[in-house]
């Protein structure tokens, strides 16, 4: 029996990661780290660099000698070793290694150890895509904790808790990982000792659980025998369980071992059990504190190593913990964020390209040191705040309000300081004379944020005579030429873009809305087409012309009723309410039915009302408007692009087609825009988009894993309906043998496919109240 402590420590969740710190963390670390420097029996995890890096920053020598010390005799084992404890639903495969390098480098410079055993106690369900990252940064096993109770129950009953994660795509064992996966309910101490948590929770001192009634008391001479043969029948019960008589038995929860009393008493009450088991060798036991890894070398020695366990392939979402509570609903919660995210990412990436190729060129400058010194930590602390964000209360949605705030405030001053670093590296790489002035103002931004949770504001480029253009300089930070259709606010409707070849190339300026259907007559939206080569820069040339041909501006039509649409473009759309019915591609003249229509949940009346969390619908969704509502709607019409906007309570609908060829992989399906808001008559209530298609899918769709692989989806009309939604990080997509039907988001939402032919995705939610899963409140922001 390996009793392996440990204490989760959440980078922000009720507190914030600073506050945490401030108030538990450091102090949880100061404890553990003077308790097994001065006792080598002991042992102890640690899996978040946030807070241990947080910790090195501030200790004393002494105590930093000490932490080596004990991480190096192998005491203090760091498990996963990434800077946060990462989600798994919502996240993309770019950040979770993104998270993982920023831990595991500065445990490599810091403390000189990598770390072989994964830990997720708490991500809310588990994707194979960890397991393949872990796989391919040498980890030798990982384990779970929060997979579905029915899915735990019957894994126990096959003894294969304990199973090699296979990738459906590779069915050789190239890339098996080992997996343990906790056989409870929570990784809290009432249920990790054994099935009764009334027994395991009087072991642990802070664990005065109101609903078992049984307070802890400390070992004693005198109860010794009594506890240690009650916890070693739970501790049988457990390991019946599992293949191998070699048992993990963790012992710690959230925020533990704050007070070094406690920490003591925990270790001194165990030591008393230890010791009294080991010296009766008539109970047929061991038992000693240990590591994961101590843990996971000892139960593979037993078995003759992992390929005696069995292979097991797929993911463990959707997550529930009991009765019919789904965790379906963090894949939606805070959709603004999620997006943000992804908009860090992309930037992130960015910049590091920029920046590495800048800094060559400046180097040898008189300014060259000082743009690696001033720029450099900012792309560290991008890449730490995107880190941070991964975390499975951050990007989940499912922290308090003022840490989502402080979550947001971090994610908006990365995208800053990235579009920063972007400036200033390609203002370098565009001149003769390479030369960094960080007080100067070389390069403008696209855009500019008002706050941490509004949409950025486009900045509106103010043109001028032909004698005084303007430069536009575009950036495409990917490995491969893109073409594509750029938008940019200017200040007139008549404008003529040049390329660096002096070609004047197509473009189209649309009208911008002071209110429903007066346009503006200061700014216009100016679309036009770009090739921008791989990871290059290119330059365009703009300026007004009021003798540019009438055909560049686009033609704008109110409908109500609306009637038939676009000519020019690829795809045909039929209009009922302004919505998509019907889609024809071009290229074979194939008319799909294809509607697009909004609708919404409302949360159960019942005492568990969704939350958060939790995704706890009242029945099927109800038509968002009913079928008489006749919104008001509007076409806009050009040569390079043409769009609808549907004006609805509570979303602001676009659909945008790109003409032809030109635009690139643009032209080849739908935009569709959703601006949402639901602060307004939406009280309990979840937004969702619904595709309405003739695709004979049955009951089967697609959605994917962390946007690095596919998972098959079965919905089971048997399973309450919020079981049958999924995560959907990048993409999902129903077919039959004829057609596919795929959609893909800018941000993690959740999606399912509830009918034959059907697609839907919850753009948003506002839900009243907690759903009792710790966060404690509503989702209402
Ligand atoms: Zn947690």
């Amino acid at each position: 029996v390996f009793i392996v402590p440990h204490s989760h420590n959440d980078p922000g969740w009720i507190k914030t990661v600073e506050k945490y710190f401030l108030e538990q963390t450091q102090h949880i670390l100061n404890n553990v780290v003077d308790a097994l420097s001065v006792d080598p029996t002991k042992k102890f995890i640690w899996a978040e660099m946030s807070y241990l890096s947080m910790w090195w920053d501030g200790a004393s020598p002494d105590r930093k000698q000490k932490l080596k010390t004990i991480v190096k005799n192998g005491q203090l084992e760091i498990v996963t070793g990434g800077w946060v404890m990462n989600d798994e639903a919502n996240t993309h495969y770019f950040a979770m290694i993104d998270q993982l390098i920023e831990g595991m480098e500065w445990l490599k410079h810091t403390l000189g150890v990598t770390p072989r055993s994964g830990w997720a106690i708490d991500p809310f369900g588990h994707t194979p895509t960890m397991a393949y990252i872990l796989k391919l940064m040498n980890f030798d096993n990982m384990l779970i904790q929060r997979v579905h109770y029915s899915v735990k129950k019957y894994l126990a009953k096959e003894k294969s808790l304990e199973f090699r994660w296979r990738q459906t795509w590779d069915q050789s064992s190239h890339t098996d990982m080992t997996c343990h996966m906790m056989p409870f309910y929570s990784y809290d101490v009432p249920h990790t000792c054994g099935p009764d948590p009334k027994i395991c929770c009087q072991i642990a001192r802070w664990q005065i659980q109101l609903s078992w009634k049984v307070p802890p008391v400390a070992i004693t001479d005198s109860n010794v025998e009594v506890k240690a043969k009650t916890l070693l029948d739970q501790y049988r019960k457990k390991s019946k369980l599992f293949k191998s008589d070699t048992l993990l038995v963790i012992l710690g929860d959230d925020f533990r071992y704050s007070a070094m009393k406690e920490l003591s008493d925990q270790y001194t009450n165990y030591a008393r059990i230890i010791s009294y088991i080991n010296s009766h060798p008539q109970l047929n036991a061991h038992m000693q504190f240990g590591t994961l890894s101590e843990y996971f070398d000892a139960m593979k020695n037993e078995i003759g190593g992992a390929t005696n366990l069995p292979a097991l392939s797929g993911d463990f979402f959707t997550y529930a913990d009991r009765e019919d509570h789904y965790w379906s609903g963090y894949y939606t919660s805070r959709p603004y964020h999620k997006m943000q995210e992804r908009v860090l990412e992309s930037h992130l990436r960015g910049a590091e390209l920029l920046f590495a190729l800048a800094l060559p060129k400046v180097k040898w400058s008189q300014d060259g040191e000082s743009f690696s010194r001033e720029l450099y930590p900012l792309l560290v602390q991008a890449r730490r705040n995107l880190g941070l964000f991964q975390h499975h209360d951050g990007i989940t949605g499912t922290a308090k309000d003022h840490v989502v705030v402080d979550y947001g405030n971090k994610l908006m001053q990365s995208v800053m300081d990235s579009k920063k670093i972007m400036s200033f590296s390609a203002h370098i790489l565009l001149s003769e004379m390479p030369s960094y002035d960080p007080k100067t103002t070389v390069l403008n931004f696209d855009e500019v944020f008002q706050g941490q949770n509004q949409p950025p504001q486009p900045t509106v480029i103010k043109l001028e005579s032909e004698q005084r253009p303007v430069k536009v300089v575009l950036y495409n930070s990917l490995d491969y030429d893109r073409t594509g259709v750029v938008r940019l606010i200017v200040t007139s409707p008549s404008v003529v873009v040049m390329t660096e070849n002096r070609n004047v190339i197509p473009s189209q300026t649309n009208p911008i809305w002071s209110d429903q259907v007066e346009p503006r007559t200061d700014r216009f939206e100016l679309v036009f087409l770009s090739t921008v080569p791989a990871i290059g820069l290119a330059v365009y040339t703009m300026w007004e012309d009021n003798s540019v041909e009438d055909s560049t501006h686009a033609t704008v039509h109110f409908i109500n009723p609306p009637a038939g649409f676009g000519k020019r473009t690829r795809s045909k759309f039929q209009l009922d309410n302004g919505m998509l019915r019907a889609v024809t591609t071009v290229r074979d003249n194939m008319k799909t039915k294809l509607a697009l229509d909004f609708a919404m949940y409302s949360s159960r009346q019942a005492k568990d009302k969704s939350g958060a969390y939790l995704f706890l619908p009242s029945g099927p969704a109800e038509p968002h408007t009913p079928d008489t509502y006749r919104p008001l709607v509007r076409i806009i019409r050009g040569p390079v692009m043409s769009s609808v906007h549907v004006l609805l309570p509570n979303v602001l609908h676009k659909v945008s087609l790109y003409t032809g060829t030109g635009a690139g992989t643009q032209s080849l399906g739908l935009h569709v825009t959703n601006d949402v808001d639901v602060r307004t008559g939406a009280d309990n209530k979840e937004l969702a988009m619904r595709l309405t298609s003739g695709i004979s899918s049955g009951d089967k769709f697609f959605s994917d894993l962390n946007g690095f692989q596919i998972q098959p989806r079965t919905t089971y009309s048997k399973l309450p309906l919020q079981a049958n939604f999924y995560p959907m990080p990048t993409m999902a997509f129903i077919q039959d043998d004829k057609s596919r039907l795929t959609l893909m988001t800018a941000q993690p939402l959740g999606a399912a496919s509830l009918k034959s032919g059907e697609l839907e995705v919850i753009l948003d939610r506002r839900l009243m109240q907690d759903d009792n899963r710790g966060v404690g409140q509503g989702v209402k922001d």
